[in-house]
């Protein structure tokens, strides 16, 4: 038997909009993300949900989550 596998959800950050306020890291509800340094960066992409709040949240559509 063949296990599927699974398909993870891609994320973008643009560093040149990010200014890492820290917003998308606040509302991720599972722990996908965290800054380091100036930036936003993924820590957990398998925790990723696709539940598109960062890319909502963010006030500088520096972050894009691609299903
Ligand atoms: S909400 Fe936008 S600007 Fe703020 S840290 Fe996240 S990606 Fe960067
Ligand atoms: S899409 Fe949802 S789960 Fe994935 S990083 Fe953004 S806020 Fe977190």
């Amino acid at each position: 038997m063949t296990q599927a596998v699974k398909k993870l959800p891609r994320i973008e950050i643009n560093e040149k909009f990010c200014k890492g306020c820290s917003i998308c890291v606040d509302f991720c509800p599972t722990d996908v993300l965290e800054l380091r340094g100036p930036v936003v960066a993924v820590k957990n992409l398998e925790a990723c949900t696709r539940c598109q709040l960062c890319d909502l949240r963010c006030p500088d559509f520096a972050i894009q989550v691609f299903d």
